[in-house]
């Protein structure tokens, strides 16, 4: 999506050859008008494909996955991050450990938002190992849910995630793909 990438270019801050900080409109500071255009791109990929719920992992996901929920005309389910185990009947719960922030936490849906006869559309702000997109289609297929598919906003194509899901069966929809960052370096994959 070019208006993505160019607010990238402008705006985003590569810190190093992994991370790249896009808090002016995304992560801290949030662009509504670019989130809607975000929204309606992921809505019109994955329009007539039956998506029932749109779910995001809190927090970063939520502008985004909010306005694409908003376009696909269904709910937004925000998947919770809770530091340990609850035990509740009524949740469904999967551990996800991120080797990029050197933590875990218990991934959380109420059984009350979601059935088998769901068909959800994950969206996220980044790709990059993939482990939090694998631990919601984990928490999802555990619902006895469906997943229609993984939209992010920017995959870092240089990192293992977009395999990682293509192997469990799920498409991955990146509106912005970036091949190589370094310090004061964005390149988009092709
Ligand atoms: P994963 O490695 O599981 O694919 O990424 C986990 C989460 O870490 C993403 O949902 C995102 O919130 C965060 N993350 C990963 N890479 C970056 C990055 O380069 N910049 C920012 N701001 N967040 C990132």
């Amino acid at each position: 999506m070019e208006l993505l990438k160019e607010k990238i270019l402008s705006e985003g801050q590569a810190q190093s050859e992994d991370i790249l900080k896009v808090d002016s409109f995304l992560n801290h500071q949030v662009d509504p008008g670019l989130m809607r255009q975000l929204g309606q791109a992921f809505a019109d990929h994955f329009k007539d494909r039956g998506i029932t719920k749109v779910a995001t992992i809190e927090s970063s996901g939520i502008s985004p996955a909010l306005m694409t929920a908003d376009a696909l005309g269904v709910p937004l389910l925000i998947l919770k991050k809770q530091p340990s185990k609850i035990l509740n009947k009524n949740l469904y719960q999967t551990q996800v450990t991120s080797f990029t922030k050197g933590s875990s936490y218990e991934l959380t849906l109420s059984e009350q938002f979601i059935s088998q006869k769901d068909h959800v559309l994950i969206i996220d702000d980044f790709l990059a190992n993939g482990e939090a997109a694998t631990g919601a289609i984990r928490l999802i297929r555990l619902s006895h849910a469906t997943v229609a598919g993984l939209g992010v906003v920017i995959e870092k194509s240089f990192q293992p995630g977009r395999e990682k899901i293509l192997e469990q069966g799920i498409e991955v929809y990146a509106l912005a793909r970036i091949q190589k960052l370094d310090k004061d370096l964005i390149e988009f994959a092709e």
